[in-house]
């Protein structure tokens, strides 16, 4: 599978993908919220757009649709309960569908949270690639997505506890957008003493290309503090956040606590 990773540079710094067969040269454009660029992209690999799929129905994901689907008569798909929100969805997809494109087939995952009709899209890798997770705003490197536009921290941690955690340390993660090293600084603002994400926060000081880093989930179990539920020291944050005794703190109170912090940080 051949996966091109666009980074938009807009305000919300939001990425675009295409992943195409090698064999056939068709390829799935997710959110191509930059159309010109996606359409230059795609023309420039000598790609042939056949999907257009959204991960979620906001402006910033879905804004581009329409310009690449007049110039690549491309379907368009979505979460089957994003057709509301979504102008002129071809086919719905739910949780087990398979999205296939040439010979890449991709997985797809219900994952509410941020918004409640949310798609992760899921290659399960083969003897030449690696698996990969395109999360759209469920998971970013180092953090999670927003709940407060149409979404439930509850339901996002249900999503993580059930699907995300799961998955293998080699999966790498392609997020929706560029927003790792505000991230690091949460998560080193929760746990000053993390190692790997000082280290990596340090690499990016020193001139690491955030657009061009890809990380995985083995990863993310170090950096991102979302996925540290029973680490002391973040639960200790959490208890004194809420003015809660520690005991009482379970891991989706722990998880929605930080989401909160978060959102204020
Ligand atoms: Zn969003």
């Amino acid at each position: 599978m051949l996966i091109k990773q666009i980074p938009i540079r807009n305000n919300l710094k939001n990425y675009m993908y295409l992943l195409a067969c090698e064999k056939t040269h068709e390829a799935i454009a997710i959110d191509p919220l930059d159309h010109a660029l996606c359409l230059k992209t795609a023309n420039d690999m000598g790609l042939e757009i056949k999907i257009v799929a959204n991960t979620h129905h906001h402006h910033d994901h879905i804004g581009g649709n329409d310009p690449v689907i007049s110039a690549t008569s491309a379907e368009l798909v979505a979460h089957s309960e994003a057709m509301e929100t979504i102008p002129n969805v071809d086919r719905g997809l739910n949780a087990g569908d398979k999205l296939v494109c040439g010979n890449l087939t991709l997985k797809i995952m219900d994952t509410p949270g941020h918004t409640m009709s949310h798609i992760c899209l899921y290659f399960e890798g083969n003897d030449s690639n690696k698996p990969a997770l395109f999360c759209g705003d469920t998971l970013f490197n180092a953090g999670v997505g927003r709940c407060d536009f149409g979404g439930d921290p509850i339901i996002m941690h249900q999503t993580f506890e059930e699907q995300i955690f799961l998955l293998s340390d080699n999966v790498r993660i392609y997020p929706g957008h560029d927003y790792i090293e505000n991230n690091l600084e949460f998560t080193l603002d929760r746990e000053p003493d993390n190692q790997s994400a000082k280290e990596l926060k340090e690499k990016f000081n020193n001139g690491l290309d955030a657009e061009s880093f890809i990380s995985d989930i083995g990863l993310e179990r170090q950096i991102n503090v979302f996925f540290r539920l029973d680490e002391h020291r973040v639960r200790l944050g959490i208890a004194d956040s809420l003015k809660i005794d520690v005991a009482s703190l379970d891991r989706q109170k722990t998880f929605v606590g930080l989401r909160g912090l978060r959102d204020n940080w």
